[in-house]
């Protein structure tokens, strides 16, 4: 078990900033998960820490070694990928004894081991099955289990769950988050499914353009969003972003008018989250666009000028679309944002 240190590490291609300066403790047993959309950096930083790519500068650490320029293999980490990369033509018991073979722990400690790993992801009937037998849940689950069966000191596991259904999914992130919880091994895990973020993570690090934007517990992140981008990334819909004028403790866009600061003026951006919005206050004045019960909530689209604004309503709410709607924003719960994108806190 280990701390993991990024010290202003850059990955560059020719001209191309992967990683820029990227500075980062993760500490030990922590459960990190790095979030970004496609290209952000996230791979690339991963395998900077696996040994599978040097950066360009920067240093990285793993416990109280320097382990920058040190191969993967003498690197003390176990990794899962989304392809879980499987020897078909071993047996699942096989599969699993392989990184015991290669790290030469003796024949007679295997077994047990191997058992053990097998048992905490619910495989120990499956052991003489190859993998081409197995569902792709049982695989994904037989991966793990040749991770965790040596406790290396970091796990490294990268979008692992993306290749299965989304009950499957489900499923396995719980799984993935109790063994964690058993075995306390420093865990990195990257994806771009904020879902899958929220619900893992210690810590989350959110990535764009090869550059960190926030670093938070998913509590955190979600409710004090340093950026747009932030904002706009996490939630399930994500947060409303509106362009506006403020101007003497008003916010005013097409359709929208909202108290505000005193201290705001000029154009801005007011943040609503779709859970802290609802129908029939007098904030928004808009036409339903449409209405999508899910059973235990529906979520409602209004618009407003060019804009939709998503909404969060009673499970029992309904209506016809191209009628006019009134919405009310929780006052609690506005966020305001500069026209770079960054936070503005409440000037009073
Ligand atoms: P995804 O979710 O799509 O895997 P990611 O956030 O993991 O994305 P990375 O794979 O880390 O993204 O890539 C970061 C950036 O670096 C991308 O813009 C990618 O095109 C670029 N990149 C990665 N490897 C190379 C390479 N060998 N040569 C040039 N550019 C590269």
């Amino acid at each position: 078990m280990a701390s993991i240190k990024l010290n202003n590490i850059v990955k560059s291609y020719g001209a191309f900033l992967g990683v820029r300066e990227m500075t980062l403790d993760i500490k030990d047993e922590e459960f990190l998960v790095l979030l970004g959309p496609s290209g952000c950096g996230k791979t690339t930083t991963m395998r900077m820490i696996a040994g599978l790519e040097q950066p360009t500068e920067g240093e990285i650490i793993i416990g109280d070694e320097v382990v920058t320029g040190v191969d993967a293999r003498d690197r003390d980490v176990a990794m899962v990928f989304q392809g879980y990369a499987l020897y078909p033509n071993m047996s699942i018991y096989e599969n699993i004894r392989f990184p015991l073979r290669m790290r030469g722990v003796p024949k007679a400690e295997q077994d047990a081991l191997i058992r053990r790993a097998a048992q905490m992801v619910e495989l120990g009937d499956y052991l003489d099955r190859k993998p081409g037998a197995l569902s792709g849940g049982q695989r994904q689950r037989a991966a793990l289990a040749r991770a965790v069966v040596r406790q290396p000191q970091v796990f490294l596991m990268d979008e692992p769950l993306s290749n299965l259904d989304a009950k499957l999914r489900a499923s396995m992130r719980v799984q993935i988050k109790h063994l964690q919880r058993q075995l306390r091994v420093t865990t990195v895990y990257v994806t771009h499914d904020q879902i899958e973020a929220m619900t893992l993570a210690d810590r989350i690090v959110i990535m764009d353009k090869g550059a960190i934007q926030q670093i938070g517990t998913p509590d955190q992140i979600y409710a004090d969003p340093a950026n747009t981008f932030v904002a706009g990334f996490i939630g399930q819909p994500p947060m409303n972003l509106i362009a506006g004028i403020a101007n003497s403790g008003t916010f005013a866009a097409q359709g929208i008018n909202v108290a505000c600061p005193l201290g705001l003026s000029g154009k801005v951006t007011l943040g609503i989250r779709p859970e802290d919005c609802s129908v029939g206050g007098d904030n928004m004045q808009g036409m339903v666009y449409g209405v999508e019960p899910t059973g235990d909530m529906t979520y409602l689209t209004v618009t407003t000028g060019a804009k939709q604004i998503e909404v969060k309503a009673a499970r029992d709410f309904r209506s016809d679309i191209d009628v006019p709607i009134s919405i009310g924003f929780d006052p609690a719960r506005l966020y305001f944002f500069d026209e770079q994108g960054q936070r503005l806190r409440g000037k009073a």
